[in-house]
């Protein structure tokens, strides 16, 4: 079968499961922030693949990465351990409080890891009744059916039969809700750093302490799932590492391999002891190419000049939006932290953040939403100032023609 395809949206339709509603126009090129599409229309990219290209596209460093072990060697299974996946877990236990890693292919892969971990190792030191799971309302985890019941929308986890069991849903930034909640029962707490998905959501300081306080009260576990926040997002390279605790268990994917899929859980080695030859493995998890590349990204973010650039970069996008709410009043507060940005809108303008997107898509900007309300830029970490600005020009000009 050779006959020639006609690649266009429609053919989205046709063969694709419609699980996604992508935009009308296909990319077919990138470089650094900028993205052509078959047309050869040029974008500016605000979206970062969803806060995956930290590094932008095509990064030099990322391409000679993924040639040189593309061309040596791509893939073993664990049967063999491979030097890019042992490069990559000595450089993250150096950067973060971990002692062991268990690579994956996915943010939903590493937190079902960093949830079976939590109730294996509740099981085994404390019985079999430790196995409540605390998360909250709005969060997100991943689409695995354990991570998707664990994440707080149920909309997200209904209609698929029986769900896995045991997990409650408490309301973020709630100190006294999780006080009076949490209990000897609770196996481990799950939490965003700062919610994505759900809007974009920091926590407070008094609320994030006390979950630290009331899980070592408790033998709980802390996990955070980083998985958005991590690999340099906030301006540090894990979130937690601005909030003044320590979790127990780590997620993180995305922007890891700045585009390579590629997941990790990070934890102490006392928790690892609990995975077992057999109790816990992937196929894909860690091989050598995604490793390699990771490996190059983890170089360039880990540098304190890049993190002390997220920020820089912050405070652009703050200037410029404030600029554009000046003029068209359309958001209630900007939130986030570095490059990991919410505009949200006001009361005139609610559920329109997907009018907005579309509206950028025709102005030649790549942007996303968080919900419905929430106008999100996950750029890359090292986007040009030039490009920030000339993004947020177009980004007036998309508002201006929904005014
Ligand atoms: C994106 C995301 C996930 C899921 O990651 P996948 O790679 O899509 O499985 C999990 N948690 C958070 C916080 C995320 O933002």
């Amino acid at each position: 079968m050779t006959t020639e395809i006609n690649v266009e949206r429609g053919l989205f339709d046709e063969v694709m499961v419609p699980c996604y509603n992508p935009m009308e126009f296909i990319p077919v090129k990138g470089q650094g922030s900028r993205v052509w599409d078959q047309q050869g229309n040029e974008y500016i990219d605000f979206a970062g693949g969803i806060a995956v290209s930290c590094l932008g596209h095509c990064h030099p460093a990322m391409v000679k990465a993924l040639t040189e072990q593309g061309n040596k060697l791509w893939h073993l299974s664990n049967v063999m351990t491979n030097e890019p996946a042992l490069r990559l877990a000595k450089k993250l236990t150096e950067i973060s409080f971990a002692e062991k890693v268990f690579f994956s292919n996915s943010g939903a892969e590493a937190n079902e890891a960093a949830l079976k971990l939590a109730r294996r190792y509740a099981a085994d030191e404390f019985g079999p009744e430790k196995s409540e799971i605390i998360a909250f309302k709005q969060g997100f985890h991943g689409r695995t059916f354990f991570t998707v019941t664990v994440g707080g929308q149920a909309a997200y986890s209904d209609g698929f039969g029986p769900k896995p069991g045991d997990i409650t849903h408490l309301e973020y930034n709630n100190v006294e809700a999780l006080r009076s909640h949490i209990s000897d029962r609770t196996c481990a707490v799950m939490i965003e750093p700062l919610q994505g998905e759900g809007g974009i959501v920091s926590p407070t300081p008094e609320f994030i302490q006390t979950v630290r306080e009331l899980c070592d009260k408790h033998n709980a576990l802390l996990i955070f799932d980083e998985v958005q926040t991590g690999n340099g997002r906030t301006g540090h390279f894990f979130a937690y590492q601005g909030l003044g605790i320590t979790p127990d268990i780590l997620s993180t994917a995305k922007s890891l391999g700045g585009g390579f899929p590629i997941g990790a859980m990070l934890t102490t080695t006392k928790l690892a002891e609990h995975f077992k030859p057999g109790t816990h493995g992937s196929t894909y998890g860690g091989n050598p190419l995604a490793c390699a590349v990771a490996e190059a990204v983890v170089d360039i973010i880990s540098q304190p000049e890049t993190l002390a650039g997220v920020l820089e970069r912050e405070a652009l996008f703050r200037a410029g939006l404030e600029k554009i709410n000046a003029k068209y009043n359309l958001f209630s507060e900007v939130r986030g932290k570095g490059l990991l940005i919410g505009a949200a809108l006001n009361e005139e303008w609610q559920g329109r953040a997907r009018d907005i997107l579309v509206a950028a898509g025709k102005q030649g900007l790549m942007i996303l939403m968080a919900g419905a309300n929430v106008v999100r830029m996950t750029p890359s970490l090292v986007i040009e100032k030039e490009e920030i600005e000339e993004g947020l020009a177009r980004l007036d000009k998309a508002i201006a023609s929904l005014v």
